[in-house]
């Protein structure tokens, strides 16, 4: 796209010190013909060094991302770093506010959006911009997402395996630095326009992360996107002091390259798990059952496994439509 964003904001990305700013998105709506969608940005810049850009909300019912850079926002002053971190905290604050995956506005997904268009909806407005004029600023990018309201997931920081082995090598490394768990090298089983892989694309650093569900959120998860962001801050060389606690000390790099890994519903129903996060599953085992809710006489319609691994997601809602995704298995990487 070669127009130019109507997108506005009132950060400096160039100026030294703590900005907490907006980007301003035009917006006509039935309450306002003259309106703008306020979408907060902070930029802390503290001399020359390497840029960070750290994300949330990219999905509206994910809620590490929010809470964690919010945090951060307040907590990060310009002299414990050198360089640049830009955080985005909600990036589809339509959707965070009313806690959907998608936006309110215009039913899009953020993370199915990129590389925007700076004419089209809100969602790819904000795309666009992002896309344009503040992934470009990175050397490190930071998208931070969970399983939100549909999946439970092993907390991972995660990645795709992109052709070049020296961005890739440097993923994994900024990966295991964040010392989650798990470092989960995925593959797009639904769709294209990814933020992370526009990102990669441009051969920055970027690193996703799946810190749990909407369920699971609290705490533990909390804890393990707090302590992970300030680690991969400090590998990067943008933190200068290295965070008090470790976390874990020797994450597993683990993989689901093979498209049947992401098993999906083969009929609709109510999906019964037979396993949980971290159980290990061998092919042909059924991983759960579908039970019919029109035919009660009816036995269940088992879910096979096609490929062998351990759990690190699974449907957290019960209710399931065909070709719903029900279980991810993964095995070690490399
Ligand atoms: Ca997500």
């Amino acid at each position: 796209m070669s127009s130019k964003s109507l997108i506005s904001t009132d950060v400096d990305f160039d100026k030294d010190g703590k900005q907490f700013g907006n980007l301003f998105v035009p917006q006509s709506t039935n309450s306002a013909g003259w309106a703008n969608y306020y979408v907060p940005i902070i930029v802390i810049r503290n001399g020359e060094g390497p840029t960070a850009v750290l994300s949330g909300g990219n999905h509206g019912d994910e809620y590490e991302g929010p809470v964690t850079l919010s945090k951060l926002a307040r907590s990060l002053e310009p002299e414990q770093i050198q360089g640049r971190v830009i955080i985005i905290p909600m990036l589809n604050r339509p959707a965070v506010d009313s806690g959907t995956r998608l936006s309110p506005i215009d039913g899009a997904n953020m993370n199915r959006s990129f590389p925007g268009n700076p004419t089209g909806t809100i969602t790819s407005m904000i795309a666009d911009f992002v896309a344009n004029q503040v992934i470009p600023l990175a050397d490190l990018v930071v998208d931070i997402h969970s399983g939100g309201s549909s999946m439970h997931m092993a907390p991972s920081v995660n990645m795709h395996n992109v052709a070049d082995q020296e961005q890739m090598a440097k993923m994994i490394e900024a990966g295991r630095a964040w010392a989650a768990p798990l470092v989960f090298i995925y593959e797009d089983v639904a769709g294209a326009g990814l933020l992370p892989s526009y990102a990669e694309g441009l051969g920055k650093v970027t690193l996703g992360t799946e810190m749990g569900s909407k369920a699971q959120f609290g705490v533990e998860t909390l804890a393990i996107t707090e302590l992970g962001v300030q680690n991969v801050l400090h590998w990067a060389g943008i933190l200068k002091e290295k965070p008090a606690e470790a976390g874990t000390s020797e994450p597993q790099v683990v993989a689901a390259e093979d498209p049947r890994d992401y098993i999906m519903a083969p009929c609709s129903g109510i999906f019964e798990p037979f396993f949980e996060l971290g159980d290990e599953v061998n092919e042909g085992e059924a991983v759960g059952q579908i039970h019919s809710l029109e035919q009660v006489h009816r036995e269940p319609d088992r879910v096979l496994a096609q490929t062998s691994g351990s759990v690190i997601a699974r449907r957290s809602i019960p209710r399931t439509a065909q070709g719903e995704c029900v279980m991810v298995l993964v095995r070690p990487f490399g």
